[in-house]
Formats: C-alpha cells, structure tokens, sequence
C-alpha cells in the first residue's frame, strides 16, 4: 500500500502489480498484441457484467461513456424519461438535454432511492416515452438503486434502459443481461482496479435496434465504428494503450478472485464502514435501505463542517475523504470503498476518523 490512504469513490489506489503493467512500453494498437489484450478485457467485463452482448472499449472517462449511450440510442426531439436521485443522474439528463432530447423528469431527494412504482406511473402518463435513463448507484449520495424492479417495469412496458453503471459494476449485484439492462456503461477508475480513461459500454439487440434509427450527431462514440473494429482486433482510433494494459492486469485480480467474492468483500467493507461510522455517533446520510457498497456518505456531528474534518484527517492521518457535490458542500463526506479496498484500508480509515473526533470533542 502507498503512504496515502485513497478513499474517495474513484479514482482508487491500484495493486502493485497493475501499476507495474501500465509502465510496460507501447506497442501497435494494429497488431496481435494488442487484438489478444483487449479481447481478455472483454472476456473479463463479460463475466463480470453477465452478459453474452457487445461490450465496447472506449478511451474516455466514464462521462464519454453516457455520452456515448445517448447519442447512439436517441434522436432529438425523442421523450425520454430521466430519472435523478442525485448528482450523476442530472448528469446524465444533461448530455441527454444537450443532444436534443426532450425529457420528463423524475427527481427524489437526494438520500433516497428511485421507486419503480412511480417509473411505471410516469411511463403510464407518457407513453410516447421511448427511453429511460437510471443511475445504478449515485456515487454523489452513496445510494443503490433498486435496478432490478426498476428494470423488470421498464421492459415490462417496452422501453429501452440505458444505465449508468459507473460506481456499481463489478461491485454490486447487477446482471445485465437477466435484468434486461439494453446499455450498461461503466468506467475503469471505479470497480476495476485500473487507472481512469477507459470506458466500457455493454449494448443489447434492443440497444442496436435502437443505433440504427438514432439521429444524434457521433463521430468519435460512433459505437458502430467501435464494434467493427473491435471484430479486427482493435479500435477504430488510438486507445490509451498504458491503461489497456492496467484494465488487463486489473482484470486478472478480479476474475482470480471471483464475482461473487468480489460482490461479497465489497458489501463486508460497506458493512464495517457503516457500523464503524455509527459507532462514532455519525449519522449516515443515504436511506439505509439502499446504502450503497461502494461508497458510505456521512453527515459530520452537527455544527461541523464535512470539508473540515477531512483536511484534519488527511494532515494527521494520510486519508484522503471525498467531499460533497452541489448543495451538499460542507454538509456531508463521503468514504469510498470500491475497487482494490481491504479491511485494513476501511480500519485505517475508521481509527483516523476516530481519533479526530476524540481531539475535537476535547477541544469543544
Ligand atoms: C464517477 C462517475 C461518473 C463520472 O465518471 P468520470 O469518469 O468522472 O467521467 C458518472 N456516474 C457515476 C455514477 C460515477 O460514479
């Protein structure tokens, strides 16, 4: 392990071995060498996504990745129904909005998780919707949405499910292809082990279906593109070969470890997390129904700010908290645990937020 203690929910600390892979010399992104790397990831992300559909590799953060499932299954002027419980999910409606697409809204509180109930109200009330967009886990408030349920009405009533997948893949429970998801997007600095720039796309018939009528302008996230020159072994442009080789690396942990030990270590440390905040009097800030396993949010003891208590933490302690987005600022923190995550990072983390808050509850 370095010195620092990377607990925020991406980019995450990386086994010595992966840091060592991506150190290795370029080679041509045309050739063999690279057709039978970027087939293991592949194979890898197949496994782990469960699912027997296309998954494309795209040298882009995971953003580049929903910009690609937008403007590849969607025309402007088409309604689709976004639905936000939090950060991630108005980013998503944003690129949608930003291509044309004409959207219904579906906003919860942040903390709480989506209700399938009411997605199978607003697709009733609009049933000219085509499309809906969900946020798996919103990193920006450590909650889970239920995807399942959610995905069982939305095929139920016949449309397209695009998923962001970014901070759950790999990490927590989601079958892909049983659930109906038709596009999954994740990114390579959340639950795989590897450095940020690459993301990954998984696309269903349906979703393909939907390529061939979608009028959004691509050029770069042409998934098309992407898919034939997959089929000759590589990209249609110049990947980030260094981060190829971490994915492989990365890749290789995880598959000798397991989906379902992977699945399961991630919801042990959430667990821990959860309690041992607890413990300290802390308030979790997510529904407890659907707190999340790749990422803890923590409401600081009151008359404190969050941003305050990470500085203290990572001076004396080297750990490194993530902050809050929008109007949570200050409000809440949040602990990351995803990825290459031990028991001995999440007790590290547990004991420097202890000891912090025994000096500044002596101060007060
Ligand atoms: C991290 C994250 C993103 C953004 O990914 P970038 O790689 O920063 O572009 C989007 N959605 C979710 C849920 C995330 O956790």
């Amino acid at each position: 392990m370095s010195d620092v203690n990377l607990r925020i929910p991406g980019p995450t600390p990386l086994p010595p071995s992966v840091r060592e892979a991506q150190t290795r010399d370029m080679i041509n992104h045309r050739g063999p060498e690279f057709a039978a790397i970027q087939a293991e990831i592949v194979d890898g992300l197949k496994k782990f996504l469960l699912t027997e559909q296309d998954v494309l590799l795209l040298t882009a953060s995971g953003t580049g990745g929903l910009e690609a499932a937008v403007v590849n299954t969607l025309s402007p002027g088409e309604r689709v129904l976004s639905v936000s419980i939090g950060y991630f999910g108005e980013r998503l409606r944003t690129i949608a909005q930003t291509f044309g697409a004409d959207i219904v809204p579906l906003d919860y509180t942040w903390g709480k998780a989506a209700d399938p109930d009411d997605i199978a109200a607003a697709l009733k009330a609009n049933p000219d919707v085509t499309t809906v967009l969900v946020t798996h886990n919103d990193t920006s408030t450590g909650v889970t949405n239920p995807l399942k349920d959610i995905a069982a009405v939305v095929k139920g009533a016949g449309k397209l499910l695009v998923v962001d997948a970014i901070s759950s893949a790999g990490c927590i429970e989601m079958r892909t292809d049983e659930w109906g998801l038709d596009v999954v997007v994740t990114g390579s600095q959340k639950g795989w082990m590897a450095p940020p720039g690459v993301a990954f796309i998984a696309m269903s018939q349906a979703a393909w279906a939907a390529y061939e009528k979608a009028k959004m302008p691509r050029f770069y996230f042409d998934l098309k593109k992407h898919k034939k020159a997959q089929g000759d072994g590589s990209t249609p442009w110049t990947p980030a070969v260094s981060v190829f080789y971490a994915i492989q690396e990365g890749m290789r942990l995880l598959q000798a470890e397991g989906l379902e030990n992977t699945l399961a270590r991630h919801q042990r440390l959430a667990d821990k997390t959860r309690q041992g905040v607890q413990a300290m009097g802390l308030k979790l800030f997510a529904d407890p129904r659907y707190a999340s396993n790749t990422v803890t949010s923590v409401l600081p003891p009151e008359g404190m700010n969050a941003n305050d208590l990470r500085k203290l933490v990572k001076k004396n302690h080297n750990v490194v908290l993530a902050g809050a987005q929008g109007a949570l600022d200050g409000k809440v923190f949040r602990i990351g645990h995803l990825g290459y995550v031990t028991d001995e990072d999440i007790d590290a983390t547990l004991a420097a937020l202890k000891t912090e808050l025994a000096a500044l509850a002596v101060q007060a």
